[in-house]
């Protein structure tokens, strides 16, 4: 059920009667209804079970009333989607997503965990296409934790400068390189607590590696394109709260998809779910899609 605010019993009877129901008696939070075809009888024991399920399924099937109307009458909207809805449409746009990206990937270029790790930090505020243009000579240089850990910084620079914010992202390539090489034995590590302890690595770059590098799904990487779109298919109440975004995809998605959830959703976002024009008209999605936020215009 929604969570709706909770009804005082007269709402609940007028409701009833507006749908066709007649109050035969009422003493306290106690009433009786009976549908005009005789067969129906409701007794409401307190005010707020009226929205509870068994109530509101005893009505759709016997009073034979649109449960559209109940909801207009008492709540004064058209009926909300229920949960069990919003899986179903959920798992239906999950299988087209599966359908029209079956290859999507992460689009970085990297040869073992630690360049796609050193990677992911470079993509922050960068194209992918950007990052993969930097990383070759990069990796020529410091193939590996341990080589990157005895670089100079400044040379760590000037060779990932045009990937913007290169002092900081230099600064935690650094720092997270000598943890890697001297407490992990120059593995990346492949669990979530120890990913988050290295500078410059938060749940995203964390579920990035462990999905494309171990085939480890513990989260959903929030990125951008899974902000925007998640909150546009209304898989999101929050726009841009990363944690709350990660937290309630991950209790509506099946863990099966979690990895591949970020690559559809890149993918998804240079085809047609832009940011500024989506393309809702060629997009697949159109007729699941409730377009939140988007004023009904797509
Ligand atoms: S229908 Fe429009 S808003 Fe919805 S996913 Fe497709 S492009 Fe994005």
């Amino acid at each position: 059920m929604p969570s709706l605010r909770p009804l005082k019993l007269r709402q609940v009877i007028r409701a009833l009667e507006k749908c066709g129901f007649a109050c035969k008696s009422q003493k306290g939070s106690h009433a009786k209804f009976v549908h005009p075809d005789g067969r129906t009888t409701i007794v409401l024991i307190r005010p707020q079970e009226i929205i509870g399920r068994g109530l509101l399924k005893e009505i759709i099937t016997h009073a034979k009333i649109p449960v559209e109307e109940f909801f207009r009458w008492t709540w004064g909207i058209g009926m909300p989607k229920t949960s069990t809805h919003k899986k179903s449409r959920t798992s239906e746009i999950l299988s087209l997503f599966k359908k029209i990206y079956p290859r999507a990937w992460c689009t970085l270029e990297y040869a073992d965990p630690f360049q796609l790790l050193v990677s992911t930090i470079l993509s922050a505020q960068c194209t992918d296409a950007r990052v993969n243009m930097i990383t070759p000579a990069l990796f020529a240089r410091f193939p590996d934790a341990r080589a990157m850990a005895k670089a100079d910084v400044g040379d760590l620079e000037a060779l990932i400068r045009s990937s913007g914010f290169y002092h900081s992202k230099a600064k935690n390539i650094l720092a997270a390189s000598k943890i890697i090489a001297h407490k992990h034995a120059g593995k990346v590590p492949a669990d979530m607590p120890s990913l988050l302890e290295l500078p410059g690595v938060a749940r995203k770059t964390a579920n990035i590696v462990l999905f494309h590098a171990f085939g480890k799904e513990e989260g959903i990487a929030v990125d951008t394109h899974c902000m925007r779109i998640s909150y546009r298919l209304g898989f999101t109440s929050s726009r841009d709260k990363q944690n709350q975004i990660e937290r309630e995809l991950m209790a509506l998605i099946p863990r099966e998809t979690w990895g591949n959830y970020t690559n559809w959703m890149v993918s998804h976002g240079r085809k047609y779910c832009m940011a500024r024009k989506p393309d809702c008209k060629k997009c697949p999605l159109d007729k699941w899609c409730p377009k939140k936020g988007m004023g009904g215009n797509g």
